[in-house]
């Protein structure tokens, strides 16, 4: 069979693995770090476990394709709970909100909760879900870069509708059209910050995302988030992959402009194919630095999406009004978002995500307990004081909660570790720690993305979240599908 070499474990590169495995392909996968996942990793704190980075688990459809396509029943393999509630909103002027799963339950919370009415929250989403019905084909499930995609019907019949997906103006103008209450303008606005953009200047066009959670629906995955990975890897172990962990590609060899292999430390080993998981700025930078001339300037000069700062705290108390997913606004969005974007800095009053997993994990954390991942959007690295910006972050960040919470949190705190841009892009090789790739700040965002195949090296081929369709779980995942389509 042929040989296909897959550069890094990420979530993208173990998908790509069992499309490819079920082709009938040898495939082999090289990872820099001791353990699978990347981003999508765990860790353990005294008796505490933590998911390391993703929380939110949306599309499962995507994970379960996986289990089909290799001939198996994926509820034996993976199982996963639907949320009812997503998640919970607390304001600075004390308004408390919560988003349930149900549309008509969420429509009338907001109605209730702020006067605005429960119609203007279904006529948005109803919105949101043509937009995504226009836009799904051509720019999630398909390449962007071959003409094939082009002279498809759906793709024909998308591009003519092209008009409704309001690309022209921001998410935030068209979310303040919609409503009027401040707070729900803010609600919407949150959902730029999925793919780390700014919803000041990123286009309404991505109003789709609330349509992807209110829709298909938010989960959790039995055995916390890291379950999606470990559940991967059995299956593509069972598929005869072959993993080779601290095993960092330091090259890409070619042989004229055909792929031949990679280089690692143990030498050239030789591929009939390669596909790069690793983050694209890096795949051209490290692994393919003889050949500058190669390089997709435009592409590798995109505006990167924003960062994370994380703190994982071991908590020493159980709070009933929390859920697993929460959020606590700042009380002034835009010069949140100023900041990050514009100064590059950490606001003073930033909005805290807090994910409590063992809300529905219990034994992530001892008894009376809970583990808190509380998440903070930064910028990307360009090089900040990050130790004194973190400094400041974690006084703002603890006083913000207590105060919400009416409780001195910094008492409860009975162990603790930090992640960083720094930290996020030395583990896992992300250009400036950016969490989800390249920014979608513009409207050509879609379009400036690099393609899952190479235009210039035969038998090259990239997944993952910085190239196309885009960051998180779900997108990286299609990728890995566009790949094993382009692969043929
Ligand atoms: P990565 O996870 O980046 O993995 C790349 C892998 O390649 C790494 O294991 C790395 O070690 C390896 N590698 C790199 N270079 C080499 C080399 N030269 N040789 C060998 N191995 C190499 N997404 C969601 O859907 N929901 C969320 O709630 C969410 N929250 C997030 C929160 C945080 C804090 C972070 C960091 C991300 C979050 N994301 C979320 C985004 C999501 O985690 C990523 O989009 C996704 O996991 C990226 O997967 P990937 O396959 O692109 O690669």
């Amino acid at each position: 069979p042929k040989k296909a070499l897959i550069i890094g474990a990420g979530i993208a590169g173990i998908a790509t693995a069992i499309r490819l495995a079920v082709k009938g392909y040898q495939v082999e996968v090289y990872e820099a770090n001791s353990y699978p996942g990347g981003k999508l990793s765990q860790f353990e704190q005294d008796s505490y476990r933590f998911d390391a980075g993703p929380s939110l688990f949306t599309m499962p459809q995507y994970v379960n394709e996986l289990f089909k396509l290799a001939g198996r029943n994926p509820s034996d393999y993976f199982r996963y709970q639907k949320l009812d509630v997503v998640c919970r909103y607390f304001y600075e002027d004390g308004t408390r909100l919560t988003a349930y799963a149900n549309a008509g339950k969420f429509s009338d919370e907001i109605q209730e909760k702020t006067g605005e009415p429960a119609a203007a929250v279904k006529h948005y989403l109803d919105n949101s879900s043509m937009v995504y019905n226009v836009t799904n084909h051509v720019f999630l499930e398909r390449s962007l870069h071959r003409l094939k995609t082009y002279l498809r019907w759906d793709t024909v019949k998308s591009i003519f509708q092209f008009g409704k997906i309001d690309a022209f103006r921001t998410m935030h103008k068209a979310n303040e059209v919609f409503f009027k209450d401040k707070r729900i303008v803010q609600f919407f606005d949150r959902y730029a910050t999925y793919n780390g953009s700014n919803p000041y200047s990123a286009p309404a066009t991505l109003n789709v995302i609330p349509h992807l959670e209110q829709h298909f629906g938010a989960y959790f995955p039995e055995g916390g988030m890291y379950n999606i990975t470990s559940c991967l890897v059995a299956l593509a172990e069972s598929l005869g992959i072959k993993f080779h962990y601290n095993n960092p590609v330091a090259e890409i060899a070619l042989q004229g402009h055909t792929v031949r292999g990679i280089k690692t430390n143990d030498g050239v080993i030789e591929g009939d194919l390669v596909v790069s998981n690793m983050d694209i700025w890096f795949t051209y930078h490290k692994l393919l630095s003889n050949y500058p001339k190669l390089y997709p300037q435009k592409i590798l000069n995109q505006e990167r999406s924003s960062s994370a700062l994380i703190f994982y705290w071991g908590i020493r108390y159980q709070f009933r009004e929390l859920d697993l997913h929460n959020i606590f606004f700042s009380a002034d969005y835009e010069a949140e978002f100023n900041h990050i974007w514009r100064e590059k800095e950490i606001y003073h009053d930033p909005t805290v995500y807090l994910n409590i997993s063992s809300k529905y994990k219990p034994n992530d954390a001892p008894e009376s307990c809970e583990n808190w991942f509380v998440m903070i959007n930064v910028p990307a690295n360009t090089g900040q004081d990050w130790d004194a910006l973190i400094a400041g972050a974690r006084e703002n960040v603890l006083n913000k909660l207590s105060r919400l919470l009416n409780k001195d949190i910094r008492k409860l705190i009975a162990n603790e570790s930090i992640l960083d841009p720094r930290s996020i892009e030395s583990r896992t090789s992300s250009y400036q720690g950016s969490l989800y790739g390249t920014s979608s700040n513009s409207r050509f965002a879609a379009f400036l993305r690099h393609a899952n195949k190479s235009s210039k090296i035969k038998g090259l081929y990239f997944c993952g979240g910085s190239v196309h369709p885009g960051g998180g779980i779900p997108l990286c995942l299609l990728s890995a599908k566009i790949v094993s389509e382009l692969v043929g």
